[in-house]
């Protein structure tokens, strides 16, 4: 572990123009459990059953009960972590440019990261699915579910479900960014939801080096990733920061 912690220091230290790519894992730490993996959401629901635009559109007030009530609760508690704000230092530092994120829940924003990419939505602002009227998430009442617009009209949240589009700018940034960087570090991603997974991909393929932080291999690890850092995101970020500050 020590040994590639001085080696991703040194990389990033080299790197001209550095990337992230960020997923659930690294929000676990402020208490929102992820989908994949222990503890993950997944354990509990089938994805398509709920996740899914289709099964919202079918019954969304099944949806709002046993997903979205509780997301948008934890979510509005949340508080960054570690992971967070050394991705912010980093940005501070001079070596780090854009964050992509597959998260939805802003904490990036909260600690001070000023160029994020989000890639799935968020769970700050909500639309009615009849006029389109937006709410910011704390005007959003749960009290009664679905909960409704002025119009009556149901409310969702502005993170994507699985089934729909990505936003298309947040696309065509991720795929300019994932080709012009020369570093990307992906921190807490199982990288298996697409197409943010193929975003390390496109980095790697026009010669990135590709930097994994995750306590455990993924889908990239030893075919697109250069190297795995086996760990928890916060603290191995708070480890390559000290190292960082020691030689830049
Ligand atoms: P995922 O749930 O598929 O995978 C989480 C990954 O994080 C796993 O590989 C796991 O090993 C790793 N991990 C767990 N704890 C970690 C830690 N402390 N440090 C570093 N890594 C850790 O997550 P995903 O790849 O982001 O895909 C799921 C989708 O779910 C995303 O598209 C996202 O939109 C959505 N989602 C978002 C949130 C959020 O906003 N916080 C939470 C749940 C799901
Ligand atoms: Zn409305």
């Amino acid at each position: 572990m020590d040994t590639l912690i001085k080696r991703a220091a040194e990389d990033i230290a080299a790197a001209k123009l550095v990337t992230a790519l960020t997923g659930a894992g690294i929000s676990t730490e402020s208490g929102i459990p992820p989908f994949r993996g222990k503890g993950g959401l997944w354990e509990r629901f089938d994805p398509m059953e709920v996740a899914h635009i289709d099964a919202f559109m079918q019954d969304p007030t099944r949806v709002w009960e046993i997903l979205l009530k509780e997301m948008k609760t934890i979510v509005e508690a949340a508080r960054p972590n570690d992971s967070h704000t050394g991705l912010t230092k980093l940005e501070n530092l001079g070596k780090l440019s854009t964050i992509i994120t597959q998260n939805v829940d802003g904490l990036h924003q909260v600690a001070g990261s000023t160029d994020v990419i989000e890639f799935h939505g968020n769970f700050a602002s909500h639309r009615c699915l009849d006029c389109q009227k937006q709410y910011a998430s704390h005007e959003v009442q749960i009290t009664q579910i679905p909960p409704r617009c002025d119009c009556n009209g149901i409310l969702r949240p502005n993170a994507v479900f699985f089934g729909e589009l990505i936003p298309p700018e947040a696309l065509r940034r991720s795929q300019k960014i994932a080709t012009d960087c020369d570093l990307m570090l992906v921190l807490g991603t199982s990288a298996e939801v697409q197409p943010a997974a193929m975003m390390p991909v496109i980095a790697k393929d026009t010669g990135a080096t590709i930097i994994e932080i995750n306590p455990q291999s993924t889908a990239l690890t030893g075919t697109v990733s250069d190297y795995l850092i086996k760990g928890k995101a916060g603290e191995v970020m708070n480890r390559i920061i000290a190292e960082l500050e020691q030689i830049l």
